[in-house]
């Protein structure tokens, strides 16, 4: 199989027809086996007969349907799982990604010999409360973890398979995809792509996504940098406030032997907190250190090549 087609679909009924149609002129006209896998997470209104009444006509689809809204990241990981092309590319439901845009994302992958790109909605087609929260999100995403694209969480991209195998998302780590894949080492392009406003029904996320956004991108850096050793970034932390904490003590302590009344002064208080904090940020990576010894045989790494 050379492309495996994701689709996370919630609530989209109107628009899976449109896109499947233009899918299918595309991929067709490209000359190569494919596979266009739709979930449909938990919809309810009618996208799940929406995607049989398709199949009947382009049997190249297949549907995977939850039982409830489990979100993005949960739809795009159990499609990787039944995906085989050697190429896999997700993109949203909603026809603002261009399915047009496809043979560009092949041959961008591989004439930059890339192992995911992912599309930037250079022009954007959406309001600018939405606009607005995501350029602050790409920019403090990009600056924090040094790769230099623009649009991390654009729902179209493309993968080698390798990559979608390596990949662990659940929660709402569908943003950060390409981060996670360049941890495991994947090479990771962008390509400027089309986007299109949303003709049929609504957006699923509000503004809540902005600050789950930032919770998320704190759990990325932790599961990326700190994973399997805890104990440097709370250790570093902890050690930060408790020698803050002592040499305040030392500090007012030096005053007291010299006669001077130390009880009411504000900084006493501050460093017992830092003292107190800073042993507990140590306590904390001492217990990471624990858990992480305890699943050391789950940790994964990514395998680039076996020769036996
Ligand atoms: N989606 C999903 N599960 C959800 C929310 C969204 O599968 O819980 C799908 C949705 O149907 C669409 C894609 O994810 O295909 C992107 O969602 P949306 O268009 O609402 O995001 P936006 O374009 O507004 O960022
Ligand atoms: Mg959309």
């Amino acid at each position: 199989m050379d492309i495996s087609i994701v689709i996370p679909a919630y609530n989209e009924e109107e628009s899976l027809p449109e896109l499947i149609k233009q899918l299918s002129l595309v991929l067709n006209e490209l000359k190569k086996t494919y596979e266009i896998i739709i979930v449909d997470d938990g919809s309810t209104d009618g996208t799940l007969s929406a995607a049989k009444t398709l199949k009947r006509d382009f049997p190249a689809l297949k549907v995977l349907s939850f039982r409830k809204n489990y979100g993005k990241s949960a739809a795009l990981s159990e499609a990787f799982k039944l995906a085989k092309g050697n190429y896999v590319i997700t993109m949203d439901a909603d026809l603002q990604d261009d399915p047009a845009e496809i043979s560009n994302l092949i041959s961008t992958l591989e004439s930059g010999n890339y192992d995911l790109v992912s599309g930037w909605k250079k022009k954007r087609f959406d309001p600018f409360s939405k606009t607005m929260p995501s350029r602050i999100f790409n920019f403090v995403t990009s600056k924090i973890t040094r790769i230099n694209i623009h649009d991390f969480n654009c729902g179209l991209k493309i993968y080698r398979h390798a990559v979608i195998k390596d990949l662990k998302i659940y929660g709402e780590l569908h943003r950060f995809l390409p981060v996670l894949a360049h941890w495991n080492g994947f090479r990771v392009g962008e390509l400027s792509v089309q986007h299109h406003p949303r003709k049929y029904g609504k957006t699923k996320f509000g503004i809540s996504r902005f600050f789950n956004g930032f919770f998320d991108l704190l759990t990325v850096i932790f599961i990326t940098r700190y994973q399997t050793s805890p104990l440097h970034i709370f250790g570093m932390m902890g050690l930060a406030s408790s020698l803050l904490g002592i040499a305040i003590e030392l500090y007012l302590s030096i005053l007291w032997f010299m006669g001077k009344g130390i009880r009411n002064r504000p900084l006493f208080f501050l460093g017992i907190l830092a003292i107190i904090v800073g042993v507990q940020f140590i306590v904390f990576g001492l217990l990471g250190e624990m858990i992480t010894a305890r699943f050391a045989e789950q940790t994964q790494y990514s395998v680039k090549e076996k020769i036996e």
